[in-house]
């Protein structure tokens, strides 16, 4: 009884492992921009999370271990992060992706969590390895956890323009359309949230878009909000709007 009672159980291990999918799901997607420094894979890891590769330097943007797979990705040579929310702040991830040598550029409150990080706030610009990374400000205007409680208070996110050669790339953080952002110049490649309660409607998006003009628009962060709608109000633009895995 005992006997075969064990080789039951043993099928059945065999089944599960022979049944269950393997945990490295596929590699995310990827776009490739050009710059004069060399050409700039950036990958889409899920919600807030990306991953910039430049000759072999990795760049890991809010790496969070929940947005999505990170089985093929490559340990990281600067890591930045916006701000300590849990969708974009993950320490044990952030301890796995750090190597030798690995630099990270964070807000304040992430960096009283990961020690060895370098704290900046907005305005400030740190140069790693030749890329100019310039922290700018993240926060909102209109949507509040309570009256005149904001999710994102003015001064403590911030958004990253990260130049690379010729090329500007902004990842924005949780924001809205502020002040800041529409007076932002020669914008190659934007990422902008586009979820409510905590981030932008596909209106302030536009809003923002129409004002500062990126060249290639990723809305991203976007959750269950329809993507339709930000192409068809940037349709009539020279915006050129790209939707990719970033819910
Ligand atoms: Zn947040
Ligand atoms: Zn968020």
């Amino acid at each position: 009884m005992f006997r075969s009672k064990r080789s039951v159980s043993f099928l059945i291990i065999i089944f599960l492992i022979m049944t269950t999918p393997a945990f490295s799901q596929e590699k995310p997607a990827s776009d490739k921009i050009n710059t004069s420094a060399g050409i700039v894979e950036m990958y889409f890891v899920g919600h807030g999370s990306l991953m910039f590769k430049i000759n072999d330097f990795s760049i890991h943007i809010d790496p969070v271990r929940s947005s999505g797979n990170y089985t093929d990705l490559p340990k990281a040579d600067l890591i930045l992060v916006t701000h300590e929310h849990y969708d974009h702040l993950d320490a044990s991830l952030i301890n796995k992706l750090r190597k030798e040598g690995t630099v990270m550029l964070c807000n304040g409150k992430s960096a009283s969590e990961i020690t060895w990080a370098q704290p900046m706030k907005a305005g400030d610009n740190k140069m790693v390895n030749n890329i100019d990374v310039e922290a700018v400000p993240a926060y909102n205007i209109v949507n509040m956890r309570a009256p005149g409680q904001p999710f994102h208070p003015e001064g403590t996110g911030i958004g990253f323009i990260i130049s690379i050669g010729d090329k500007k790339f902004y990842v924005a953080g949780d924001t809205e359309n502020t002040p800041e952002m529409k007076a932002l110049k020669n914008i190659d490649v934007a990422f902008l949230p586009m979820n409510l309660p905590y981030t932008m409607t596909p209106a302030m998006v536009a809003d923002a878009a129409k004002a500062f003009k990126p060249k290639i628009l990723y809305p991203y962060h976007y959750g269950d909000t329809n993507t339709d709608e930000i192409v068809k109000l940037l349709s009539d633009t020279d915006i050129e709007v790209r939707i990719r895995n970033l819910n």
